[in-house]
Parts: structure tokens; sequence; C-alpha cells
């Protein structure tokens, strides 16, 4: 159980670079949790719910995402970043090599959620940064999790892949 307080996307840059990487990240995997939607959210309460729904229903290891974004743009650590997510199955890579993994709260599909504020700035700088550290390019590397062969929307009908990537090449490094 992760107990680390949440953190601004400010300092996200800071924490990447620190981190002891083991692993090289070539993708960045973007989610929403669709339930619950950002009026669900209550705080690490919710963050707990998702690790333990992960654990006890899908039978993963430990929370799939290495980072959650809250509706008020707070990030959340999750899995080991030295770990493969459980984001897509056939796109996790390995120990070596892989997908870094991130969940925004709340149901982006058309007519719920708008991904909007400071949760979609969290999620471009999340994007941006990790394309930064690890040479990517962001056209290419960042995926939405209905790109990955699963018959889902994820991560909501409502988020245009195209012009999501657009602002994360448009935002300065
Ligand atoms: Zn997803």
């Amino acid at each position: 159980m992760n107990h680390e307080p949440p953190f601004q996307a400010s300092e996200f840059v800071s924490r990447i670079s620190a981190f002891p990487w083991r692993r090289l990240v070539d993708e960045v995997h973007v989610h929403h949790t669709w339930k619950p939607s950002r009026s669900g959210w209550s705080g690490r309460r919710t963050i707990r719910a998702i690790e333990q729904f992960h654990k006890e229903q899908r039978g993963f290891l430990a929370i799939a995402q290495h980072l959650t974004i809250d509706p008020n743009g707070l990030l959340w650590t999750g899995r080991d970043w030295n770990t493969p997510p459980a984001s897509a199955v056939g796109h996790n890579g390995n120990s070596r090599r892989g997908p870094f993994m991130f969940e925004m709260v709340g149901d982006f599909d058309a007519g719920r959620d708008l991904l909007d504020g400071p949760q979609l700035a969290a999620a471009l700088i999340v994007c941006r940064v990790v394309c930064d550290k690890f040479l990517l390019e962001p056209l290419e590397a960042v995926l939405f999790h209905r790109d990955l062969g699963a018959p889902k929307t994820c991560p909501g009908s409502g988020v245009d892949r195209e012009a999501f990537v657009a602002a994360v090449a448009a935002l300065a490094p």
C-alpha cells in the first residue's frame, strides 16, 4: 500500500529525473478510470479502492498504473516505475523496456465528464516529461488504451487523441 502524499505536476520532472530507472520507457499509455467518475473522487480512499479492485478482482500484484491523476490535477504514485504496468494485454513490455501508464480519474466518454482544467494540464505535462526523459516523439509514443487492441473507449470517447497529442507536442520542453 502506497502512503505517499500526492504531488503537483510541476514536480513530476524532478521526480522522474531523481528516480533510479532500471527500465527503458518506450511508450506512454493514457487511461481514464471510467468508474469512479470525477464526482466519485474521494482522495486517498479512491486510490485505495482502485488498488484493492486491481489486486482482488483483477488479480494484479499491485495497482495497475504507475500514476493516477486526480480531478484537481494532483499526481498519486502507483505501481513501482521499474515494473511493467497492467495497461493492456500484450502491450505491457517487460522488466527492461515498456510503457509508462497513467490513469485520469473520471469518465471521459462523450456527454460525461469533460477532461479540462488542471487535470488535463497535468496529463499533458506527464506525457511531455516522459517523452522528454526517454527521447520519445509524442505523436508515436503517446497511446490511448483504445488504440491497444481492446474493445474500449478508454480514456473516453470525448477525448480526441489527435488534439491531445498535439497539445503534448506544443508544450514547451
Ligand atoms: Zn484503460
